[in-house]
């Protein structure tokens, strides 16, 4: 029995990016399509995790927290995790100092525990990066888990605090006590199917083709494998997408032995 587990998990980044990461200036357009994801794409999935009654990990800036409680607090209350995911969607690599990069990740908390109570256990970095600071920072504020990392595809690991000098060899260094649950481009929808920087996006259906056969490898070949699959409101909840997101969560569902579970709980 391959005891499979999807992880799915919603990257609810809503206005925060276009606000916090690259050059898209001062935009109302660019900030719309973050609106999209909060006041119609979140209702959207969460009404496609409810129908198929699947648990979920939603990482949310606490920027997306503090400006659209509401469907935040509509994941809460069906039963879904939150995670960190920074308070503003800044890529870590771009804070000045460990102390600009740590008082983002406290704001972060505190706007989580506004929303849910209690402190996250897990992060997951804005743009799948972290700074030379980030594992020590994850380290000290006590998180457990992350979900940021690519040094596997199925299964978790450690996080450790490297050793890469550009002119030695690299050390992996140190497991920190953190377990990393690890994301994959392949199993992001983003760049996949979101317009960006001039690349056109992809043809959905060749797109839920791809996750369905990535998800039957790792079914096959894989013996307790994690499948994380990722996606955006904004990206996931226009029209077709909810349909398809729903038979993929039909597909998996549909194979013996298959369970749906949050990262916490998880790890
Ligand atoms: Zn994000």
């Amino acid at each position: 029995m391959p005891n499979p587990t999807v992880c799915l998990t919603v990257d609810f980044d809503a206005v925060s990016p276009w606000l916090h990461m690259g050059d898209f200036g001062d935009s109302p357009v660019q900030r719309s399509r973050g609106r999209f994801g909060a006041e119609v794409g979140a209702p959207r999935v969460l009404d496609v995790l409810d129908r198929h009654d699947v648990p979920s990990t939603w990482f949310i800036p606490g920027h997306t927290i503090d400006s659209f409680p509401e469907p935040c607090q509509r994941a809460v209350d069906e039963g879904h995790e939150v995670g960190h995911h920074g308070w503003s969607h800044t890529q870590p690599g771009e804070y000045e100092s460990r102390e600009a990069e740590r008082a983002d990740l406290l704001r972060g908390v505190e706007s989580i525990k506004g929303l849910t109570g209690s402190e996250p256990d897990g992060y997951r970095s804005p743009s799948w990066d972290f700074s030379a600071n980030t594992v020590s920072l994850l380290a000290d504020l006590g998180f457990e888990w992350s979900s940021s990392g690519m040094a596997r595809e199925f299964e978790p690991y450690e996080l450790t605090e490297e050793h890469a000098p550009p002119d030695g060899p690299y050390e992996v260094g140190e497991p920190v006590g953190i377990t990393e649950l690890p994301v994959s481009w392949q199993r992001d929808d983003y760049p996949a199917l979101a317009y960006s920087g001039g690349h056109a996006f992809s043809d959905e259906t060749a797109v839920f083709d791809h996750w369905r056969r990535q998800f039957d490898w790792m079914y096959e070949h894989v013996d307790g494998g994690i499948f994380v699959m990722t996606v955006h409101p904004q990206v996931i909840g226009r029209a077709p997408r909810p349909a398809m997101l729903s038979e993929l969560i039909e597909h998996a569902a549909g194979k013996p032995g298959v369970e749906f579970a949050r990262m916490g709980d998880v790890v």
